[in-house]
This record gives C-alpha cells, structure tokens and sequence, in this order.
C-alpha cells in the first residue's frame, strides 16, 4: 500500500479553513469502518464527527457499500438535463414521502452551499413573478451558518461568518437577534421581538426568512426551543415572507425527529438537506419547495427556475442517498438516537462543574461542551488523537455527534477522554 505523502500534502494541498504558510497537521486515514477511523500508522480513533453530521450509519457500511457498486454497474452518471435515471426519481420519491405533505417538488444539487444557493434563488424568482421585486433580500439570525458560497456566506454570523473581510462583495442582509430561548423553554414574546421588529419595518424588501431549525450548528452549537419555531411560522405568514428550512444539519434523525422541523410541527415554504442524505458517502444536497412556490416560479418570467448545475441529480450519490434512507426506515435510528442522547447527558454532565467549561448541551446525538476559552487547536487535535478519539472543537465549543451506530462502550470511552482533556485545559 503506498503510503501518504504527507510532505507534498503540506506544501501543495489546501485543507478547509487552514493556511498553506504554517499549517497544523493533517493525519492519515487508510481506512474506516464502523465508527473506526484507522490511520495509516495502525491507530484506529473512535469517531465523534460523523465527518461533520454525515456519516450517520458509520463508515464502510456493506448496505450503503452495495448500493454504490450495484450503481457503478449500471453508470456513474449521466448529465440531467433532457434525462432522466430511476435513482433520482426513486430517492425523490423517498424525500417527497418522508417530509412533510406540502413539500412536492425537489430540485438536486451537489453540496450544501449550493441547496442554499438555490433555495434563495427560489424565493427570489418566486417574489419576482409575482411583481414584487422589491423582495430580494434576507432576513436571519446571528449565529446561523449556511455555507460558503457568496449567498450563503451572506445569511452567516456576520462575525464568524468574516463579512468585514468580504464586505462590498457580499450582499447585506438582515439580522435578527439569535434565538434565545432554550429547547425546553417556551418562546416568550421578548425572544422574538427583534425578530418581529426586523419583519415589520424591513418586510417590503424581503424575500425570506432562512434559519436552522431547533439546532444552529457550525454558528455557535446553540439549541433553541421549537415554539420560536412555530411563532416565526406565524410573522413570516403574516408579513407575506417565505420561510426557508435549513436541515442540512439537523436532517435524518441527528434530533431524536428525522427532521428538527418535527419538533415545531411547522412547514417552510422552501427546505434545505444535504450532510446525511448520502449516510456520508457522496457529495449531493437538495432544495424541497411547495407546489404553490414552484408554479409560481414557473408562472413568471422567464418560466423556468434558473439553475442547473453539471453534476445535478448524480446516480451514484442518489443510490447510495436511496439506500441510506432505506436503512432508516425500520425506526432502528430513533432507539440509538435516544441511547446516544442519554448517554451523552450522562457521560458530558460532570464536566459541567469544571472551571474551564461554561455550558454543557445535548440534543439528539449531538452533545456541547462550551468553555470560557477557545481551544489551542494545535494542542488540542493532537490531545484527542493520542487519546484514541477524533473529535474536531471550533473556538470555545468541543462537540460530539457520532455515528448512531456507535456502540455504548466506544461512547463511554468518547466522552470519558473528552472530559478528561477538558478537565487537563489551562
Ligand atoms: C454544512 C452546512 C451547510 C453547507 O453545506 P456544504 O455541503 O458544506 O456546502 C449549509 N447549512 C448548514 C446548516 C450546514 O450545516
């Protein structure tokens, strides 16, 4: 087996957020499998990333495996306009069933970014046919991400989302103050004045309000309650606004609910899912919208919905997406999701009293330890390594959110080192 070339890495590779000048290590992966990560000098960490919320059933999985080979055999791809592939309408079909009734149409793209990109290209079209042009900017919350494309980087944190950097070049939306209020709590009038004010004086102008529902992932890891929800479904109805659903975090199960709208009971005008939709193994997202959004769409100039990227709908990614779905089908994940989440309670909770550690959350099978401080990461990656884990903390948050299939006593040993490196912490 060759081995990496981790020097050509360094000097000729860019890794995500990272600098070529002086950049951290990178370590090896040969193979994974289950919730193994197995590096190329023998290591195997115990993975607490899902590959950022994606590889929801593990790695190598022989189901989601076959789906692809099976796939391969019959074409990898095939372009989509004027064609179509019983994956695409199979997976479709899937997606049309599994969200809630409204949502009919579903259009396929190949990254998050992009589902973004096209959902707020929907609510712009759909504005614009019906003679509003006025319509044509955003309304969010701060702590939000959505992505790195120029519409997307647009709808992030301001702060952590660089907008000073890219100011000029990005288009200026509108934000509203972070949900506040906690899952548990209720959403009082107070949580969502300023959300109301922005709706009142700015509504004109606006085409869509777009939120990660229940849990504001790479933003800030913060959950908020479901009724905020439910109240935002009623100001985005009454001041003539779409509400765009960003699931590409949450979607498939990481809640306890296939999708965090659940919680609220509510139905978004337009839904984005990406992350899990393949179990982790392609790249591929989608952008869902109502039949009322779509014929509206259709109904204004120039009759189409202006978008279609090379590798729209790729077979192999939506096999494996049909698969992965399929898996999730006997309910299995909605047990290990709450196995997970208590677990996870159990296992994060006594970091809670530690000096370093401002907050400790879990949702789902997904678990938050918030310090004081942002970690080194350079220490820090390394620190979990030696430990045996792969988890990845971002500025003050050390995260968790493993595969479901993880079995208990690989949790316990997650949670277990990461309490002690978080109990180690200057
Ligand atoms: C990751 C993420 C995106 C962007 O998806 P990419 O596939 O990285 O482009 C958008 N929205 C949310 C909520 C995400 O978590």
């Amino acid at each position: 087996m060759p081995t990496i070339d981790l020097n050509f890495d360094r000097h000729h590779l860019w890794h995500p957020y990272s600098s070529v000048t002086n950049p951290l290590p990178v370590y090896p992966v040969a193979r994974a499998y289950e919730v193994f990560l197995e590096l190329e000098d023998g290591r195997t960490l115990i993975d607490g990333m899902s590959s950022w919320w994606s590889a929801i059933h593990g790695y190598n999985h022989p189901v989601l495996n076959a789906a692809v080979i099976s796939q391969l055999q019959q074409m990898s791809h095939v372009m989509f306009g004027g064609l179509t592939h019983a994956p695409a309408v199979t997976l479709a079909q899937q997606l049309v069933n599994l969200t809630p009734e409204p949502l009919q149409k579903v259009f396929f793209s190949d990254s998050g970014s992009v589902a973004v990109e096209v959902a707020i290209k929907m609510a712009i079209q759909y504005w614009a046919a019906l003679g509003k042009s006025s319509k044509k900017r955003l309304l969010t919350v701060h702590s939000g991400y959505h992505g790195d494309t120029f519409a997307a980087m647009s709808v992030c944190d301001p702060v952590t989302g660089m907008h000073s950097l890219f100011k000029g070049t990005i288009q200026e939306q509108y934000f509203a103050e972070a949900p506040a209020c906690r899952f548990d709590d209720p959403c009082t009038d107070g949580d969502i004045a300023d959300m109301r004010m922005k709706l009142e004086r700015h509504h004109r102008n606006i085409a869509a309000v777009i939120i990660e529902p229940i849990v504001q992932g790479a933003g800030g890891m913060r959950f908020y309650s479901p009724h905020y929800l439910t109240r935002l479904r009623e100001l985005c109805d009454r001041y003539n606004v779409l509400l765009i659903l960003d699931e590409i975090a949450t979607g498939f199960g990481r809640t306890g609910k296939m999708f965090a709208l659940e919680h609220a009971a509510i139905v978004p005008d337009i839904l984005c899912l990406g992350k899990a939709l393949t179990g982790g193994y392609m790249t591929l997202a989608a952008t869902m919208t109502t039949n009322k959004v779509a014929e509206t769409i259709c109904s204004g100039s120039p009759g189409l919905f202006m978008h279609g990227p090379t590798f729209m709908a790729n077979p192999l990614a939506c096999a494996v997406a049909t698969a992965s779905i399929t898996l999730l089908e006997n309910q299995e994940w909605k047990r290990s999701v709450l196995r997970i989440e208590a677990q996870l309670r159990q296992g994060l909770e006594p970091c809670r009293t530690l000096s370093q550690v401002a907050d400790v959350r879990v949702l789902g099978a997904t678990g938050v330890i918030e310090l004081h401080n942002p970690v080194d990461m350079a220490i820090i990656q390394r620190q979990f390594v030696d430990k045996g884990i792969w988890v990845r903390p971002f500025g003050c948050l050390v995260y968790l959110m493993p595969p479901f299939i993880i079995p208990n006593t690989e949790l316990n040993m997650l949670t277990t080192a990461v309490c002690n490196i978080v109990e180690s912490l200057p």
